[in-house]
């Protein structure tokens, strides 16, 4: 007999797989020796009240092979070749699946393997020169590698979200996300997945180049055959794969310069938040108590400010805050976390939504405008290599600089002053509206040993590339399918990975017949 039970239980309870037994027995009426497999297939927390949670788990009474079927990786060393363009969550998640296709992929990656990018993000952690092709954005596993790992999206209409998570477990990541609502690896073993699958694709067949920048594309009558690299030497192919990134300003001014179809896209704008991660866990478990059975606490807070969003985007409970900058003499800064979540600090983005009206000074450059904007944002926030701008959240509220800041997870040194002369003011007026709603909903969130530090501006792209909806092609260009997060299509590493995984499949059903 095979049942679904749906348990609520305590820490201490969850935590232990005698009383787990115990209790899904006496829930399902399945006597305990009965049970010859138990699987949690979906976790939760329900902080309301006392932290608990919630599972749902799978009994049956017989034995189950819980294996899950592999996807038929085959050698595709002389099938026809599809270039893509960035090794990001996209890039790489679309390689494996045209593999699985039976078509070689060759990714084309500016930046370098993550061996080497470590070592180029150590230098600018320390607040020495910034590598622009090789940093905490651009390298090999894209923006998605040295990042909180948070797995979970809302995009679920878009594509199987399941197939992503056992890609990454089949690839060496825990288990547990598979069941996790609030699913998350961390960056040390995001590293080991995305270096095994590189392993894979090269081991198929597949080509992976690095330090392969792409800086423009061979094109007749509209119809994309391949791409130029910026050491000269060029690639063609039946079909590309664009999946650079939002980062990539480069790539939306060579299409603005050809004057190929981009579009503006609204994003979002602010500051990292950061207090710490104790304030947090007795906040949202309302008891330190049960904090050693418990992950980190996160929140997810939002407030409409007329017809502006102010939200907390990308929350990294025991997480750090880091430079995330790809160009010299501008600042953005992110968040990222270890798969412990052990830092003492809980950092989130707080921002504002950004329209296409507030980039009215910038609206001469069409298409790019909101881009420009959020550029000339990161230049305001430049003080010198990655010192960020910093302010504690009280003196934020009450107008007044910051003379001296408390400790912060950045490791690239902090300038203590008004946030307001650094920020937007339609981004500062709004965030003061919303921090004072979010102080009510957790209390300290307005805090003296809070810190907000800016910019936080890489939440989404500012530029769409837009595509046909079936095809998934560029509007006008033929075989160019643009994807993932640089083109406007998705917004975090599950759903570029989906986007990716869509275009693959897209391709393969054009090329083989
Ligand atoms: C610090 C940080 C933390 C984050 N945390 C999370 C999180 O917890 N959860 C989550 O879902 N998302 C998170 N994100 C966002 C997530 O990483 C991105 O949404 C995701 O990586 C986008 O995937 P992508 O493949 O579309 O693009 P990217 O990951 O940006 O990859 C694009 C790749 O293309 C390469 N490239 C760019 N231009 C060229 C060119 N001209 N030629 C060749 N190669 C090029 C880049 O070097 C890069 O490697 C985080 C981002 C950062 C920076």
């Amino acid at each position: 007999m095979n049942k679904e039970i749906d348990l609520l239980l305590t820490p201490e309870e969850a935590a232990n797989q005698t009383t787990l037994k115990r209790i899904a027995a006496s829930e399902s009426g399945i006597p305990a020796k009965d049970i010859k497999c138990l699987k949690i297939i979906r976790r939760s927390i329900d902080a309301r009240h006392r932290p608990v949670y919630r599972l749902k788990v799978f009994l049956s009474t017989e034995e189950q092979s819980l294996e899950r079927a592999k996807p038929n990786y085959q050698d595709v060393s002389q099938k026809e070749s599809v270039i893509i363009v960035g090794a990001g969550p996209c890039g790489l998640f679309a390689a494996l699946k045209l593999i699985e296709c039976g078509l070689k992929p060759i990714i084309l990656e500016r930046g370098k393997c993550i061996e080497e990018r470590k070592k180029d993000i150590a230098i600018i952690a320390r607040n020495k020169e910034l590598n622009t092709e090789s940093n905490w954005c651009f390298g090999e596993g894209g923006a998605g590698t040295f990042s909180d790992g948070k797995l979970y999206t809302r995009s679920n209409k878009r594509g199987n979200i399941n197939e992503v998570l056992e890609t990454f477990v089949e690839f060496g990541a825990d288990e547990n996300i598979l069941a996790d609502t609030h699913a998350h690896i961390g960056t040390d073993k995001l590293s080991r997945v995305i270096k095994n699958i590189r392993a894979k694709i090269l081991q198929c067949g597949g080509e992976y180049h690095f330090n392969a920048k792409v800086i423009d594309f061979i094109v007749k009558d509209k119809t994309i055959l391949g791409v130029k690299l910026s050491d000269g030497r060029t690639i063609e192919s039946q079909a590309t794969i664009l999946a650079c990134g939002h980062s990539a300003r480069d790539i939306y001014e060579l299409f603005a310069a050809k004057a190929w179809a981009i579009e503006a896209k609204p994003f979002a704008m602010g500051v990292r938040v950061e207090h710490s991660q104790e304030l947090i866990n007795r906040s949202q478990y309302h008891s330190p108590h049960y904090s050693h059975l418990l992950p980190p606490a996160s929140y997810s807070l939002v407030h409409n400010v007329k017809d502006r969003g102010v939200f907390s985007f990308c929350m990294c409970p025991g997480g750090m805050i880091i430079p995330s900058s790809t160009e010299k003499g501008q600042l953005a800064v992110n968040g990222m976390s270890s798969s412990l979540r052990n830092s003492p600090f809980a950092n989130s983005g707080l921002v504002v939504s950004i329209k296409e009206s507030d980039a009215a000074a910038f609206a001469n450059h069409g298409a790019l405008s909101l881009m420009r904007f959020q550029e000339a944002c990161e230049k305001q926030m430049y003080i010198n290599n990655q010192i960020a701008p910093a302010q504690r959240i009280s003196d934020f509220i009450a107008s007044r600089a910051s003379r001296n800041l408390c400790s912060s997870s950045y490791p690239a040194g902090l300038y203590a002053c008004n946030m307001k002369d650094y920020l937007p003011k339609v981004v500062s007026e709004n965030l003061k509206a919303g921090l004072k709603v979010f102080d009510q909903k957790i209390k300290g969130f307005i805090s003296d040993n809070a810190l907000i530090i800016g910019l936080e501006s890489r939440t989404s792209s500012p530029v769409r590339i837009p595509r046909d909806r079936d095809s998934l092609q560029h509007i006008e260009l033929k075989n160019l399918y643009p994807c993932g997060e640089g083109a406007g299509y998705a917004g975090g590493i599950t759903s570029s990975a989906i986007d990716g995984i869509n275009a693959a499949k897209k391709i393969a059903e054009t090329l083989i017949h």
